[in-house]
């Protein structure tokens, strides 16, 4: 799955009044044209009201050379333009939105000042051909001037955004040039976050109209599309295999730099993403002010196109992680994103906000205790867990496979089971979760009596032991309901075990029932034990963030001892790598690891890493998928966290894919998991590491890394050993 990006904007077009007189143009004008204060607080206040995280200020060039708007930007108070514009980006700020600007060229002093206001500025250089009709009567479309403000923002480290204008005149072989121009400057700086490749479309002209409001109407639908217009003299046609050429260029001479088509323009941008397109640039919800007959296709839709093609649409802001520290954006920028948009932030070590002092001298101690499986303390785990120079994390992993070597031994165990997910129908909208639907959406089913027992004779068939059950949270579903599906597993396979239902499915089928009635009615009617999920993790304030309607840590520990008190065992989980803290992941660990001496009735803890790409988390909040090395990493630090406390560590193969399961084997992991036949919760969520996996997977896993391989039961009954082959 690979992350297609978009910012979610609003487009002010502060002045249309431009010095220059491109051909292609049809945003510009040469009369005065200036928003008043009042109708840009207006603005802002509806780009508020429809959600932009981004504020794009577009404006013609060098707009006070009007001496209309230059005696009007005095009337407002100010000495000139850019004094304005950063006046309506402060105004922007205020509401929580990040600005953008795009002024054409500026000086050095002029990009100063509006660095102070703003998260990125832009300038498309357009061509390095000096020579094109379409600049003819446009002093500041020379590519050196150009060129000379792209250098000015690295110089000042500015996060830029620039790109180049196909078919306007210029040759195949300058597009190349222009973008080894911008190459050159982002090789000296590291300044350019993304390059866009626009392609020219012809406009009509708008005299004495206002591209904004067609703009919008276009957006909202009020208007019909624009028709198909002759290309100028002047241009020269554009195909596919033009722009393919260019997206291929531009990763080639620019690695890591977001390559950005615009979807309103042509049809090509699914191919273009095919090639390696990255980004859909903003998406204003007032329509695009320089081709406002083009209204952008909705998220929705594009979204609907990408995702069967293996891509996830997801938002970003108008400045790229990479650009988000001290160093490229002023402390009151910085403020905005820490309090609106905290989770867009880059992972650093294992957590974005900085508020506790990590200590990192508690680590060397910290291993060498954990490794004799004593508990540490919240401020050592959260070091652990903040961890990420590369001598400790192989102190860490040595450790964690020492540890893991001592209590469970050399052998790698797994379960042949099958996983039931009866409905996903749930109305508890966990902002993590891909799975959930509501009632009416096109992609929420429900098993029929006869498509369960159909499963489990499958099951049976495949030699499974287990039947593992979890469904949303469904809003008709009782107790009875709950214990039918025990009974009817039950009667179909007596001889089963049934793991079956989470904490917060127990918290919603007891209803004011007391637990311990509860847990005797399911035993009663097949239940065996009980899959410790739902935790996340157990610390209320991570809870609140990402699933406020879901069960508070206090409730899980409470149903999951009274599990343990009616007889029954159970897992127990973490999901890590979405919004979680260091600290938080500790109090986790503190959590589990106070049950565990309570009941001793976990068998297993399993870390389950966090798919982004279709969840409400990874599409509107930036989260991007954990790397595997940081993934491994908190694999040991799991191991250690626990100690002598629970002997199993599982690695999860859906999460993580089998060959990261593998290596985990070398970072604390003994087990491996189910063989599961089907799985809906991280497959809706965008994993890609397939539903089902054969014993002799598992077992060649094993046998790679090393080590015997055995197949367990749920209860770690040991049922078929599988050693290693003798070698040839
Ligand atoms: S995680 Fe579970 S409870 Fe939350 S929305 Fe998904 S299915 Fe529902």
């Amino acid at each position: 799955m690979r992350r297609v990006t978009f910012s979610r904007n609003f487009t002010l077009s502060l002045s249309r009044t431009c010095r220059c007189h491109c051909k292609y143009c049809a945003f510009a004008t040469h009369r005065a044209h200036l928003y008043a204060p009042g109708e840009v607080e207006r603005l802002l206040d509806d780009a508020q009201r429809r959600g932009a995280k981004e504020l794009l200020v577009l404006t013609g060039e060098k707009p006070e050379l009007n001496p209309e708007v230059a005696a009007r930007l005095a009337d407002y108070g100010h000495p000139d333009f850019t004094s304005y514009v950063a006046w309506a980006c402060e105004r922007a700020m205020e509401r929580g939105m990040l600005p953008h600007t795009n002024l054409g060229v500026l000086t050095r002093e002029e990009l100063s000042r509006l660095r102070e206001v703003t998260a990125s500025q832009g300038l498309m250089l357009e061509s390095v051909n000096a020579g094109l009709v379409v600049h003819q009567g446009s002093p500041t479309k020379h590519p050196d001037l150009r060129l000379d403000t792209i250098r000015a923002a690295g110089e000042l480290r500015i996060p830029f955004t620039s790109g180049i204008l196909v078919g306007i005149g210029e040759s195949p072989a300058e597009r190349v040039a222009a973008l080894e121009a911008l190459a050159e400057l982002h090789a000296q700086h590291g300044h350019l976050q993304e390059v866009i490749l626009q392609n020219f479309v012809p406009h009509p002209r708008y005299y004495g109209a206002e591209p904004a409001r067609i703009a919008d109407q276009a957006q909202r639908g009020q208007r019909a599309a624009g028709e198909e217009l002759e290309l100028p003299a002047w241009a020269n046609p554009v195909s596919l295999d033009d722009m393919r050429l260019l997206v291929s260029e531009c990763r080639r001479l620019m690695p890591g730099v977001g390559v950005q088509i615009p979807p309103n323009l042509s049809d090509w941008w699914l191919p273009l993403v095919e090639e390696g397109a990255s980004d859909l640039g903003g998406l204003s919800a007032n329509g695009d002010h320089i081709s406002p007959e083009h209204p952008f296709p909705s998220p929705h839709r594009m979204r609907k196109l990408l995702r069967p093609r293996g891509y996830a649409l997801s938002e970003r802001l108008c400045v790229y992680p990479q650009y988000m520290d001290p160093e490229w954006l002023e402390p009151g920028v910085l403020d905005v994103i820490k309090l609106r948009y905290w989770s867009f932030i880059p992972r650093r070590g294992s957590g974005r906000r900085e508020e506790r002092a990590i200590r990192r001298e508690l680590v060397p101690a910290a291993i060498a205790k954990a490794r004799e499986g004593e508990p540490l303390a919240e401020d050592e785990l959260t070091s652990l867990f903040s961890e990420s120079r590369p001598e400790a994390i192989e102190d860490l992993r040595q450790a964690a496979d020492e540890l893991r070597a001592e209590l469970a031994g050399d052998t790698v165990t797994f379960v042949v089971n099958r996983n039931i997910n009866v409905s996903n129908i749930c109305t508890v909208g966990c902002a993590f979760c891909g799975f959930g639907q509501g009632r009416r959406s096109p992609d929420a089913y429900e098993h029929s009596r006869e498509q369960f027992v159909e499963r489990i004779r499958e099951a049976v068939e495949f030699g499974a032991s287990e039947i593992c059950i979890q469904s949303g949270i469904h809003p008709d579903w009782r107790l009875e309901d709950y214990e039918g599906w025990l009974r009817l597993a039950k009667q179909t396979a007596p001889q089963l075990h049934l793991h079956a239902y989470s904490p917060m499915e127990i918290d919603h089928l007891a209803a004011d029932r007391p637990l311990h009635e509860v847990f005797a009615r399911l035993r009663d009617a097949g239940l065996d034990s009980t899959p410790g999920t739902a935790a996340e993790v157990l610390h209320d304030g991570v809870r609140q963030r990402i699933s406020p309607n879901k069960l508070p840590a206090a409730r899980w520990v409470e149903i999951i001892e009274a599990s343990h008190a009616a007889g029954l065992r159970s897992t127990v989980t973490v999901m890590f790598g979405h919004i979680e803290e260091p600290w938080e992941l500790a109090e986790h660990m503190r959590v589990v690891r106070g049950v565990q001496e309570r009941t001793g009735g976990f068998t297993e803890f399993v870390p389950l890493s966090f798919i982004p790409f279709h969840t409400l988390l990874g599409r509107t909040h930036g989260i991007e998928e954990i790397s595997r090395e940081e993934n491994l990493r908190h694999t040991a630090v799991f191991r250690l966290a626990l100690g002598g406390s629970v002997r199993n560590l599982q690695a999860s193969w859906v999460k993580m894919g089998l060959d990261a399961a593998t290596e985990a084997l070398r970072w604390g992991v003994n087990d491996l998991g189910g063989t599961l036949m089907e799985e809906s919760i991280s497959r809706m969520a965008g994993s890609e590491h397939g539903v089902k996996l054969d014993p002799d997977d598992l077992i060649g896993a094993a046998h790679r890394a090393g080590r015997p391989a055995a197949e367990r039961g749920t209860l770690y009954d040991i049922r078929r050993s599988h050693r290693l082959p003798l070698a040839a």
